[in-house]
């Protein structure tokens, strides 16, 4: 059978809409185009001044993701069956003037009709999808429940030719994860901007682009400072300086936290090496990302560091976030416990926003509790805000951890927290963090 009459759906094409259907040429309106048949009636909708008027076009491309497995486990039979479920529910689900081609093995586009903005677009393609893949099976008596995906594009807010909006709809189901992907300029322009700062990001070790900035901690009994946190930044060559929330979680997503995390511990080691020798006796802080704790040979680099600048370990502080904990209990108690067998000090940073499960306090021993800046910001005006604070420091001082207050940015607020018994601050009020040799000339400042 040929392999039109064997896809054949009776497809509801308006020939006033798709002219290029009602040519003799073409195959009989109702039928599965094929690729270079879908192309021409894409160019008649998108090329009609009348048509665009009328409202938007989808160019979608559905994809049955796993057919070969369906393929090796279920053989040929079953596999050209889902083809075939699917091509039947494409024509079913479809609704007004839908055009369906097939485009290769696992592939079928479409076009037709759709009105409303990108969200609601994609919300519609997701329930399209939902109700392909369920009757693929359900209907059609199969057993299996094909994986469909598909990547769209809308014209004319995507501009181009036929085959350009066809491959954007392919991109899209290749590039983005989920399973409905609408590519309009807008995501276009986020993919390309998330592309550039990946490689970018790949290129800036090499290129010397990071540097540790450092804020002081200051013991707010007599001002003076106690430690460091060690803060990257990114001096992009475009972008000018960028903070870690935009590229720490890229970096992790992309496995270049092992090498950046490495490099972050060794220019702190570095640093806290030399201001020991100065005499300076200041800890360093330095916060480790969860994708950190799978490092192989972690353990063993920090205490390699601790010996090569001479550095006693109780000097090094790692800072971990509650999430971190809880999202990789087991990772983060193994590394942290063997890091405090090397007499490294533990803090838990952002305390208070994550799951604050006490458990992990008693379990391992943490030396540190850094209060989070969204409860020290208006702590002498919110009451909750001051509730919050004295509960944290209550139970610290109980089970005998220091704390730290973060974003300490009001005089008022140190106050109260003082008052409270906290002793430990860091916040832009007394430094934001500081390139090093700023940082070095912050601890000369008079009173010092
Ligand atoms: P964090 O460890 O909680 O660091 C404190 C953040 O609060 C820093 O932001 C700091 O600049 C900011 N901050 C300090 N004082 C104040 C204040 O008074 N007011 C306000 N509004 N903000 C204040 P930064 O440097 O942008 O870092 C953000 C987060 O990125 C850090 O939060 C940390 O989780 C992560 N991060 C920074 N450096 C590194 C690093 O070297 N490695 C890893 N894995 N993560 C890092
Ligand atoms: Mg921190
Ligand atoms: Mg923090």
């Amino acid at each position: 059978m040929a392999f039109r009459e064997q896809f054949a759906v009776p497809i509801p094409i308006h020939a006033a809409i798709f002219p290029a259907m009602s040519g003799e040429s073409v195959t009989a309106p109702g039928a599965t185009l094929s690729r270079s048949e879908f192309l021409r009636q894409l160019e008649v909708c998108t090329g009609q001044p009348a048509c665009a008027a009328q409202g938007q076009w989808l160019v979608g491309v559905v994809a049955i993701q796993d057919l070969p497995r369906i393929r090796m486990v279920f053989g040929d039979g079953c596999a050209e069956a889902v083809v075939q479920a699917l091509a039947r529910r494409l024509k079913h689900t479809a609704t007004g003037n839908t055009a369906v081609a097939r485009l290769d093995d696992h592939r079928f586009a479409i076009l037709r009709e759709q009105a409303g903005s990108p969200e609601q677009v994609q919300q519609a393609l997701q329930r399209l999808l939902q109700r392909l893949a369920e009757r693929t099976s359900r209907e059609d008596g199969l057993d299996v429940q094909p994986r469909l995906r598909l990547g769209a594009t809308l014209y004319p807010l995507e501009q181009g030719s036929p085959e350009v909006l066809l491959a954007s709809a392919s991109a899209a189901l290749e590039i983005f994860e989920q399973a409905v992907a609408l590519s309009v300029p807008a995501t276009r322009d986020a993919v390309e901007a998330r592309t550039r700062m990946e490689r970018d990001l790949r290129r800036a070790l090499h290129r010397g682009e990071f540097a540790l900035y450092y804020q002081p901690v200051i013991d707010g009994r007599h001002g003076r400072v106690v430690s460091a946190e060690a803060l990257i930044r990114w001096h992009h060559p475009l972008l000018g300086v960028v903070k870690p929330d935009r590229f720490i979680p890229l970096a992790e997503e992309i496995g270049l936290i092992e090498p950046l995390g490495r490099w972050i511990l060794e220019s702190a080691c570095q640093t806290l090496g030399a201001w020991l020798r100065e005499g300076l006796g200041l800890r360093m802080s330095v916060n480790l990302s969860v994708r950190q704790f799978q490092t192989e040979g972690l353990v063993e680099f920090i205490a390699g560091l601790l010996r090569q600048h001479a550095i006693p370990p109780g000097y090094l502080e790692v800072e971990i976030t509650e999430t971190a904990m809880v999202a990789d209990g087991e990772a983060a108690t193994g590394l942290l416990e063997a890091l405090r067998a090397l007499g490294v000090r533990i803090a838990i940073d952002d305390f208070g926003t994550g799951y604050s499960s006490f458990s992990y306090l008693r379990r391992l021993q943490v030396d540190r509790l850094k209060i989070d800046r969204e409860f020290v910001d208006r702590v002498s005006v919110l009451p909750q805000h001051a509730a919050i604070c004295r509960s944290l420091l209550t139970l610290a001082r109980e089970i005998g951890l220091d704390v730290t207050a973060e974003g300490a940015e009001c005089p008022a607020d140190i106050r109260v927290l003082s008052d409270q018994g906290c002793e430990l601050f860091q916040g832009f009020y007394y430094s934001p963090p500081l390139p090093v040799e700023d940082f070095q000339a912050f601890l000369r400042r008079p009173g010092e």
